[in-house]
Parts: structure tokens; C-alpha cells; sequence
């Protein structure tokens, strides 16, 4: 039996069969995402929140690639976030150029996706790095195999589609050379199209690729966190932050942060002030003759809610 809180929706779950892959919460999250939403929490604050009780900074701008509904609803409540998608609206292809958008954004969420980016996957990192702000970081989960070397599955794609044949999907490319290349050796994660799993990550050379892409470091998470249910086995990769500059919080979220605080602030003070004044009522009326007499009676007032 495990027990823990979600770290996404403050849920707490007693889970028999625990396994990382699969949600083990209601709310739909997996090791990963709590693991990504912790590791999100502790580059923004400096500590692990939970992602529901994160404070409401709008100018704190986000990017996410095809995030899940379960984290990426609440990013969207708490943040200027947009989650995007490759193959509907808002659409966003991370290997093109978007020169307007560059240093923008203070963090970029990617979610088992990289591995589904069309080869060379260095474009779209290169161009995710360029969107984001100096001190802007990218936040990834994406698996990477124990032996530790990068597996490209088609370094020659350029020109292609998958198509069925009989009951069974197969990819067809034209090189460059113009030259047709068929495999039916392909591998989907959770769906089709899109989902084409492109390479299996090696985790030296994605350390390597995101340092060449004008990252400046790259940190995993090392530890389990088990009062999140964030406890990996071997099997599976730990999400990280790739970084340029320390993070830092722009001089308006500052001051939304500061505002966010206080107004907090007000509203316990309010309470404390509210039931100061009720046990004030309380403590005259058991002073009540009249009270005292209707108590005798089982009758009068109830003062204790
Ligand atoms: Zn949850």
C-alpha cells in the first residue's frame, strides 16, 4: 500500500498496486507529472508546492507542448499559459522559427513529447531555448534507456506519412537523395499520427544537445518524494529543468506576488477579527440571566457556531 497527496490536486490516495507509468491518482497524474510539477514548483518558488495551491501570477508567461488536461487547467488558472498543440488549435511547431515570440516566456513544459519531434530534434530545442526569457527555464519528462545512448528510429525523414496496410501501419519516406524508404518497425505511443515515436533518448547526449542548444545546465530530480507519490523504479526517466540563467521573477510578478500575499493577509486577519467577536457574543450572553435560565429549560440560542 502507498499512501500520499497529489501534488497536482491536493488528493490524498491509498493506492494497493503502485506502478509509475499508469495515473494513480483520480485527477489522472503519474509519477512523471507529480515529479515535473514539483520540479516546476521549486525553479518558480524555491518550494515544492502543490501545483492547486500555487499562487495566481498572470505575469508569469508559459508555454506547454501538448500538456494533459489534469495540470494544464490549473497552470492556465494560476499563469499567462498556453498549452499547445502540433496538429490542432492554438497550434505551435516547435522546429519553426517564431522571431517575434523570442524571450518571452519564463518556462516551456514538455511532456514526453520530444521524443515524437520530427529529426533533427536540436531545431526545435534551439528554438525553445530562443522563446524563452534570459531567465527562463524548460521544464521536460521524456524517456531515456538504460544503456544511454540515442537511438534515432529514421534519421533519414523527410518526405513521409504513415499509412495502413492491411491492418497494420506503415511508415513511408522520400529522402532527400529522392529515394523511398518503407518500415513497418514503428512504434505509437497512445494514439497515432503524431504520436510516432521518432528516437529513444540517451541521457548523456540530451544533456549534450540541450547544453548545444544554448542551455547553460540541465538538473534532474534525483530524489523520491514519497509524501507526493513521486517514487520511480529503474525503468523510468526522472523529468528535468534545463536552465539558461538562474530564475527570476520579473519586477511585476513581484509585485502580483506581494499583492497576492496580502490580500491573503487581510482576509485572515478579517477572520481572526470575525471570531474574536463571536466568543466576545458568547461570553456576554453566558453572562444572561435570562440565558442561564432558558439553558435550565433546554431552551435559547446556540451561540457556539
Ligand atoms: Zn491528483
Amino acid at each position: 500500500m502507498v499512501t500520499f497527496t497529489c501534488n497536482v490536486c491536493g488528493t490524498y490516495n491509498e493506492v494497493k498496486v503502485f506502478a509509475t507509468e499508469p495515473a494513480t491518482c483520480p485527477c489522472g497524474s503519474n509519477v512523471r507529472i507529480r515529479g515535473l510539477i514539483h520540479l516546476l514548483s521549486l525553479e518558480l518558488f524555491g518550494e515544492s508546492l502543490q501545483l492547486k495551491d500555487f499562487p495566481k501570477l498572470k505575469g508569469i508567461r508559459g508555454l506547454g507542448m501538448t500538456d494533459k488536461e489534469c495540470y494544464a487547467e490549473i497552470l492556465a488558472e494560476k499563469f499567462d499559459y498556453t498549452n499547445t498543440y502540433y496538429d490542432r488549435e492554438p497550434r505551435f511547431d516547435f522546429t519553426e522559427a517564431h522571431p517575434r515570440l523570442a524571450g518571452m516566456y519564463d518556462f516551456i513544459v514538455s511532456a514526453d513529447v520530444l521524443e515524437h519531434i520530427a529529426p533533427p530534434v536540436d531545431r526545435a530545442l534551439e528554438e525553445t531555448c530562443r522563446l524563452l526569457k534570459p531567465h527562463g527555464f524548460l521544464a521536460v519528462t521524456v524517456y531515456c534507456n538504460p544503456v544511454d545512448r540515442t537511438v534515432e528510429h529514421f534519421p533519414d525523414l523527410n518526405e513521409f506519412r504513415v499509412v495502413t496496410l492491411g491492418n497494420r501501419p506503415v511508415l513511408v519516406n522520400r529522402r532527400r537523395d529522392g529515394s523511398l524508404e518503407i518500415r513497418d518497425d514503428v512504434v505509437f505511443h497512445g494514439g497515432s499520427g503524431a504520436t510516432l515515436e521518432m528516437r529513444e533518448f540517451g541521457l548523456t547526449d540530451l544533456r549534450t544537445k540541450l547544453m548545444a542548444a544554448g542551455f547553460r545546465d540541465v538538473n534532474l530530480l534525483s530524489d523520491n518524494v514519497p509524501e507526493y507519490g513521486i517514487l520511480f523504479d529503474s525503468d523510468v526517466s526522472q523529468p528535468l529543468i534545463a536552465t539558461k540563467e538562474a530564475f527570476v521573477m520579473d519586477a511585476c510578478v513581484r509585485t502580483q506576488l506581494v499583492k497576492a500575499w496580502k490580500a491573503a493577509h487581510d482576509q485572515a486577519v478579517h477572520h481572526r477579527e470575525r471570531a474574536t467577536r463571536l466568543a466576545e457574543q458568547l461570553r456576554l450572553a453566558s453572562q444572561s440571566r435570562w440565558l442561564r435560565l432558558g439553558r435550565k429549560f433546554g431552551v435559547g440560542p446556540n451561540f457556539t457556531s
